[in-house]
Parts: C-alpha cells; structure tokens; sequence
C-alpha cells in the first residue's frame, strides 16, 4: 500500500527550484502513526541549507514581486486547479503521515487548495489611497508593497492547509518564501512542490527546508536581514520564543497559537444541533486542531441529555487505520501527544470526572486514542487550562449566563469559542462578551478561506485568510507629494 503512494515523493530540501541533500548529508524518520513503521527518511536542513534557501527567496524577490498582481493571481489559480485534481493522492498522503482519517484529509486538501483560489482572487485588490492633506496642497498617496522575504513555519496538525495558508497570501503579495514544516509531516510540502512549478511559480520564488534542527535553523533565518516576515503556526511555546528572535531585527511577525475553546450550550439550544456542531467541533482531526471544542459548559437543565447523547455518538465512530473505508478516527500522530491525552484524562479522572466513553488506551501498536467523554469535570482539572489536543470531551455545568461568559474567558487563549442558542439576541450578546478572535454561533466549524482566523491574547497576533491575510505580507509606503 506504501510503495504505490510513497512513489516519486520527493525527500530532499526544495531549495532554488532544486532538489538537495542536506550539507552534512544528514536525514530522519518519518513515521506512520497508525503502524509505527518508518514510511520516509528526510534530509534535514541545517543552519547553512537554510541560508542558501533564503539566498535563492531574496534573488528570486524582485522579479516576482514586478510582475502584475493578475499574473502572480493566474499562478495561485493553477495551483489551486492542480492541487484539486491532485486532491485524493494529497489526502491519502496526509493520513499516511499524520494519521487522520480520509475524511478529515480530503476536507483538509479542499481547504488548502481554497487558499490558493481565494488568494488568487484577493491578490489583484491591493488596494492604495489617494487623499489631500487637510493643511497643505500636498497629497497623500499611500501603497503596500511586498514586505520581503517571510520564513514560514508550520505545524503537523495540517500539513497542507496551515501552509498553504501563508504561501498562497506571501505569493499573491509578491512575496518569496521559506517554508520550513513539522518534522513529523514534511511529506505533503515537499509532494506540493513540483505542483506550484507546474503552476508557474518561478525557482525560489518557495523553499522548503525539513529539519531536524528547528530552533537553530529557524534563528538562523530570522537573523539575516533579508528575512522581513516570520509567520508561525504552532504552539504558544515557540511562539513566544520566535517573538523575541523576531526582535533581534525587528521582524515583522504573524503568530497563530494554541487555543483552549469553550463550547457554551444554552438551555434553548437545538440539542440535535448543537450535537452536530459539538462532534465537528471536538473530533474534527481527532481533536488534534487548535479550534478544537476543549471545554463544553452544559446548561444544567440540559446537561445529562446532551452527555447521553454525545457519548453514544462517539461510541459510534470507528477507530483504525485512517486508510481503511469506514475509520472515522484515526490514530493521533506520536507517542508524546497520545501519552499527553492519557495523562490528561487520568488526571482529571482522579479528581472527580466521570467516564461515559472511551477513557482507555488501546494496546497494540499505533498512536490510538478512543473518542472519550468525561463528566463531573472538576474547574482543578488539568484539561480545564491546557489543550487537550486530542478526542476528549470535558463537560461542565453551569447556570447562568454571567457564570459561563466568565468561566470561559477564565483563559489566557483566546482563538474561538462555541455557543449554542436559539435566541440569537443573546447568541449576538454572548458572542460579543467572548475575548475570542473568533466565535462559532450555532456552527462548530468556522474556518474559511474568506475569513479572517486568528486570536486574541496568547492565542496569537495578526490574521490569516480574509483580506487581512494578504496585508501580513505587505508594507504601507506614504509618499507625499507635492501636487
Ligand atoms: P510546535 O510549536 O511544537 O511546532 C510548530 C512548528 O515549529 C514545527 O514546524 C516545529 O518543528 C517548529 N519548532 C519547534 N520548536 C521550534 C523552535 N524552537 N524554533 C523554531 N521552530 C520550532 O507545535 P505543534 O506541536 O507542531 O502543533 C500543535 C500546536 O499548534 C498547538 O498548540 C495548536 O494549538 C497550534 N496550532 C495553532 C493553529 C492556529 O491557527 N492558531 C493552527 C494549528 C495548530
């Protein structure tokens, strides 16, 4: 089954619209997370690779970034056709990698090419001002221009979209890149690469460098006076440490975070409704996602109805192989996030929760972990403060409605919250209480394309998507002049 995917995946650095090994011949494993089997070997960049890849983004800048908006536009638009006539190989790719199930990889591939297309669409609207200065003749002409060359670094969760997401606005921008992916999924950027080619995206104009040896290459990069943007997606961890190497020469930074999302459901929600929403909300990606549902606040008068309920629907997802038909669950995607789901679950069952699904490791092989449903979840428990990252719904009550705005801004995140009401005057009213760069009302997916995602407090800083994603790759020039 693996060979047949794995053929012509590249697994060297993409450097200057070349294939490299690495300069001190150095590689790692890429592991399947549903067997443990090493599936690739890598090269992995070092500190020099990584500046070659940012000589070959700054000397392919001038002649991108010259070239008219409709053009660069026509190019995000082939890739957009491509990556979707491409789209079933992509996805078995992801879930081989990453270990989500087929779904979740085809829906993944869908949104990532979206990307491409909105971008494609948005990146001919860079629009400028012309204004006269109150006090003078002079007018005031202002334009955004490419911000230079931006590092760009990813996570696993979704190896193609979260990348996508900041190579299809740089681009559109007349930006060059250097993307540099998790570790864990390097396999999907590298297969995207003679895609954006065939797409017409000139040599350097995107880089890609897998390493081993992030923190150094990474500094490296951020330290080289060519690189103006760092755009991160990760956790909030790295994301404060890639805020102060940003610093050093005043870096312009874009940070998409962790989250800790509550998932409010009043008393006159629709409950069948707000069930539906709750399983895309937690389960999308086997809850590995940063807009996961990771602390649900139950109206009490509703509570044990909607925990009922919830259990018998996660009882019923079928847990394997994200390859095989049927597996709505596949396996999480190492052994360090499964045994940080574990402990997380153990702990608050020790102080209090009640288990109505799942709630027990799998033995064998793979990084399994059941779709799990806690009750009595204690405010002390570890997972009422951390991500859980993984297919665990924690529940709380509450009673009213001053309670529950309070407990769920009780949080230094802030990416997206959840709420479930039928009366939109208090949906719009709690929606607009919420310190969350996002809210899901009566929706537990709200990620698009065309909309700005992002968070507030330590759940990030700037916007991806919307319009607003394409002005995190440009710089505002005001020339005065004299009319
Ligand atoms: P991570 O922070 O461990 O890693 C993210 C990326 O940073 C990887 O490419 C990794 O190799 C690299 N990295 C790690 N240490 C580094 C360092 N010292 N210097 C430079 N780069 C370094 O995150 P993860 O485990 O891959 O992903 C999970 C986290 O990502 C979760 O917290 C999740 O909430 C967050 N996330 C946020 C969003 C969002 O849009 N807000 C989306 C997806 C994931």
């Amino acid at each position: 089954m693996y060979e047949n995917l794995l053929a012509n995946i590249p697994t060297e650095l993409w450097i200057g619209g070349q294939w490299r090994e690495s300069s001190d011949k150095s590689r790692f494993d890429v592991l399947d997370p549903a067997t443990e089997d090493v599936i690739a070997s890598v090269a992995s960049a070092t500190v020099d690779d990584a500046a070659a890849a940012v000589d070959a983004a700054a000397d392919a800048a001038a002649e991108w970034a010259a070239r008219s908006p409709r053009e660069r536009c026509e190019v995000l638009r082939r890739a957009f056709e491509l990556l979707t006539a491409n789209a079933e190989r992509f996805a078995r790719l992801i879930t081989l990698e990453n270990g989500k199930a087929l779904p979740d990889s085809r829906s993944e591939v869908a949104y990532a090419a979206e990307f491409f297309r909105w971008f494609g669409e948005e990146g001919v609207r860079n629009l400028g001002q012309l204004s006269r200065a109150p006090s003078s003749g002079a007018r005031i002409v202002v334009q955004h221009r490419p911000a230079g060359v931006a590092v760009l670094v990813t996570p696993w969760n979704y190896p193609a979209a979260m990348a996508t997401r900041k190579i299809a606005p740089a681009l559109a921008a007349g930006c060059s890149v250097v993307l540099k992916p998790a570790s864990e999924t390097p396999l999907t950027m590298l297969a995207l690469m003679p895609l954006l080619q065939e797409a017409g995206v000139p040599a350097g104009v995107v880089n890609v460098v897998p390493s081993r040896r992030s923190g150094a290459v990474v500094s490296g990069m951020l330290h080289d006076m060519r690189v103006r943007v760092v755009s991160f997606t990760g956790s909030t961890e790295v994301g404060v440490k890639l805020l102060h190497e940003a610093a050093d020469n005043v870096v312009r930074p874009a940070m998409e975070l962790g989250g800790n999302a509550p998932f409010i459901v009043f008393e006159d929600a629709d409950l069948d409704e707000a069930l539906d929403g709750a399983m895309i909300a937690k389960m999308r990606n086997q809850g590995e996602a940063c807009t996961a549902a990771n602390r649900f606040y139950v109206h009490e008068s509703v509570h044990d109805a909607f925990a009922q309920k919830l259990s018998s629907r996660m009882n019923a997802l079928k847990m394997g192989n994200g390859l095989e038909n049927g597996v709505t669950l596949g396996p999480l995607v190492n052994g360090d996030t499964r045994d940080k789901v574990q402990e997380l679950v153990e702990d608050a069952i020790a102080k209090g929760a009640k288990v109505t699904a799942g709630g027990k490791r799998p033995d064998g092989k793979g990084f399994f972990y059941p779709a799990t449903v806690l009750t009595h979840v204690p405010v002390s428990a570890n997972l009422v403060r951390e991500e859980i990252f993984g297919p665990v719904a924690a529940l709380q009550t509450f009673s009213t409605e001053a309670e529950v705005i309070e407990l769920a801004n009780k949080t230094e995140f802030g990416l997206i919250a959840y709420v479930y009401t039928r009366d939109m005057k208090r949906g719009l009213r709690v929606s607009e209480k919420l310190d969350f760069g996002m809210v899901g009302l009566n929706r537990g997916v709200v990620s698009d394309p065309a909309a700005p995602f992002g968070g507030m407090k330590q759940s990030g800083l700037g916007r991806e998507g919307g319009h607003e994603g394409l002005m995190e790759f440009l710089q505002t020039q005001y020339i005065s002049v004299e009319w």
